[in-house]
């Protein structure tokens, strides 16, 4: 029998990080790991970093600064911690992680996290192994499936990554070469994760990768699937009550999928869709092969499909070459579509990709101007979506407790924050709302009519 021992996982950046770090919690569990939630006292320490960000390396060796202190403290107590980086700054760094911060005992990339156990027990004995390599086999055929409790602690809505990787080489972007070529798993692998996830009490999934609707993995007739296929079978799991994915690509929005938001009444009205530009020049720069026209014609088609479709986006600004000109075109997107919200970055050069060697930087004040006038016409669309929900009654999905004692929270088809006052007994539960209080990023409302059953045992709550 294993010993306890204590892990901490540090997740940076997108949903596919935390799912990662959630299987590797799950792989390690047998080896005797049980998560805490803070590095304090933790025997294995592991910084699960994103390479999408500015700064996105520098902000890890900070990190392991940190760490190597509480790492020190331990062994002058007599306690050994050790430290793992992986994910997609392990991927692009490797053997330089170790270089310039020696209290790490192992680096491992993203397509390698089922070898752990391995890399461990070489790291316990002295070694400092770096594993970055794109392996042949499936690392999701390695993998530990989650306990119950463990599916449970972790709420109703889950995550299951269908794909992995990107072949689209937008200019600006690392992923192709973090996470290498797109890679979809097997239609009954991916069915057979949900229903897991289904039995435990998740009544909400988020199919995830990077290329979401890139998918194309092999279905049971051999054939290979579409993403809008696989939602239709994912719709008929046994609790599962909603579906959404993420992160698509406009140019992947086949006629299937375009039509499931139509038809899949248990797929959400909310769609992530990031454009990144509504400037033809720059979306051509950035290598992005779809123009503002077919972005806009892909969203008339969706709400055609489904008319209250929300939808929020991806925007960089001061891509190289940007003018005025190109930017008035995004902020004009912007109002165009009326995103139920969007992230926006300043563009930073990633080393490696093509956008670092173009010529026409965009000054650092430049950026930061644009960036705020567009964050300002995005938090307006915002606004305005969220106002529109004033006095409408729909379901939400409780997942926690709110901040204030006898507040639930849960979100909204649309995928808003919706905060209400309920026994606590709701988590999990899916009930009608009518709202009645809108504020920047969440609303608020009343619960409009009886339960759609009664309330169960299941979920974070219970
Ligand atoms: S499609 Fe997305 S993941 Fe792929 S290269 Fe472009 S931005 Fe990166």
């Amino acid at each position: 029998m294993n010993e306890t021992r204590k892990l901490f996982v540090k997740s940076f950046g997108c949903q596919m990080n935390v799912y990662d770090s959630r299987r590797m919690a799950d792989t390690l569990a047998p080896q005797g790991y049980v998560e805490t939630t803070t590095a304090d006292d933790a025997d294995l320490v592991i910084l699960n970093t994103c390479h999408i960000r500015e700064k996105a390396a520098e902000k890890v060796y900070s990190e392991l600064g940190r760490v190597r202190r509480l790492k020190e403290a331990a062994a002058a107590d007599g306690r050994r911690v050790v430290i793992a980086v992986a994910g997609c700054v392990a991927q692009a760094e490797g053997e330089e992680i170790i270089r310039r911060a020696p209290a790490v005992d192992l680096v491992f990339g993203p397509q390698s996290y089922h070898r752990l156990p391995q890399l461990l027990a070489r790291a316990e004995r002295g070694d400092k192994p770096v594993d970055t390599e794109f392996p042949l086999d499936d690392k999701f055929d390695h993998l530990a499936a989650p306990s119950t409790a463990a599916i449970r602690a972790r709420g109703v809505s889950g995550f299951v990554t269908v794909q992995e990787g990107c072949d689209k080489f937008c200019t600006f972007c690392v992923v192709p070469y973090t996470r290498g070529a797109e890679v979809s798993r097997p239609v009954d692998k991916i069915l057979f994760e949900v229903e897991q996830l289904a039995g435990a009490g998740v009544r909400e999934i988020t199919l995830i990768g990077q290329n979401v609707n890139a998918y194309h993995g092999g279905g049971p007739d051999g054939e290979p699937s579409s993403l809008a296929q696989l939602l239709e079978r994912a719709s008929v799991i046994g609790g599962i009550e909603r579906l959404r994915y993420t992160t698509s690509h406009p140019r992947d929005m086949d006629d299937d999928l375009i039509a499931a938001h139509g038809d899949l009444p248990k797929l959400m009205p909310q769609l992530h869709l990031p454009v990144q530009s509504g400037s033809d020049r720059i979306l051509a720069a950035m290598n992005r092969r779809h123009t503002r026209a077919d972005y806009l014609a892909i969203v008339s088609r969706l709400r055609a499909a489904r008319p209250d479709l929300a939808l929020t986006s991806d925007f960089i600004v001061g891509f190289p070459g940007e003018t005025e000109a190109d930017f008035a075109e995004t902020l004009s997107l912007v109002g165009a579509v009326g995103f139920s919200g969007a992230f926006s970055f300043k563009y930073s050069p990633r080393p490696g990709t093509p956008g670092a060697d173009l010529p026409d930087q965009v000054d650092e004040e430049t950026k930061s101007e644009r960036l705020s006038r567009l964050q300002a016409a995005i938090d307006r669309c915002q606004a305005e979506f969220n106002r529109s929900c004033l006095g409408r009654t729909f379901d939400v999905l409780f997942e926690k407790r709110g901040r204030y004692d006898g507040q639930v929270v849960g979100r909204s088809p649309y995928l808003q924050p919706v905060q209400v006052t309920a026994p606590a007994a709701m988590i999990g539960e899916i009930a009608a709302v009518t709202i009645t209080e809108v504020a920047s990023n969440s609303l608020f409302g009343t619960l409009a009519r009886a339960l759609t059953r009664e309330p169960s045992l299941v979920g974070p709550g219970a």
